[in-house]
């Protein structure tokens, strides 16, 4: 592993606020991200040893071509096993309130929605994945994350996977404290300066 770099990435579908929720979670000013359909890079937060990556959203988004929209799978893909070594945990962000209509009108139309395969492919690596259920102040369903926990195929206690989180308005507590915890656990230096208090 290289001089003991350490890595959090961040993933999800354009649009479900994952920008959003890295600048709530950590002391960072996100510059806002090109147009989609221009450049494919990272967002990179690094202090110290520890790097925090906003990975390019994937998934269909208006006005952006289905080969440029493969083009960034394809790089989040690659980026993930490039770097699987150094990756200490995952956090996929799904917009809670869109999630099951998306993933419903997919497997009625016999695809695999893109976040389900997300979910799958980073599962299969050594680290832990985190699931940010954001923009929960749209939702009124007490039942919605138990359906989402389904359709990932979580067996057993999600709560120790799925964290609600309401980006926009700054409410992401829980799932900070389970990144710190998590961190914390791995011996990682430096938590305290990356995290907004
Ligand atoms: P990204 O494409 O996933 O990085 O999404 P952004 O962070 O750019 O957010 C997309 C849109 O969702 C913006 O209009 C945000 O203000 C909005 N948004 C982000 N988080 C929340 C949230 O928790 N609740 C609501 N209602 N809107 C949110």
């Amino acid at each position: 592993m290289e001089s003991g770099l350490k890595e959090v990435i961040f993933t999800g579908r354009s649009n479900v606020g994952k920008s959003t929720l890295f600048s709530a979670l950590l002391k960072v000013n996100v510059k806002k991200g090109k147009k989609p359909g221009t450049t494919i890079k990272p967002n990179v937060f690094k202090i110290g040893n520890l790097m925090f990556t906003d990975l390019p959203g994937f998934g269909y988004v208006k006005g952006v071509e289905r080969e440029f929209n493969e083009k960034i799978k394809d790089f989040v893909v690659h980026y993930i096993e490039k770097n699987s070594d150094r990756i200490v945990c995952a956090v996929e962000v799904i917009d809670a309130k869109a999630f099951l209509e998306i993933v419903e009108r997919l497997e009625r139309r016999g695809y695999i929605p893109v976040e389900i395969e997300m979910f799958d492919f980073l599962n299969e690596f050594e680290f832990r994945v985190f699931v940010a259920a954001n923009k929960m102040d749209k939702v009124d369903d007490s039942k919605l994350l138990d359906k989402i926990a389904e359709k990932l195929g979580i067996v057993g206690d999600w709560r120790n996977i799925i964290y609600p989180t309401s980006a926009k308005k700054g409410e992401v507590e829980n799932l900070k404290r389970a990144l710190k915890a998590h961190l914390g656990s791995l011996g990682i230096k430096g938590i305290g300066k990356a995290f907004r208090s």
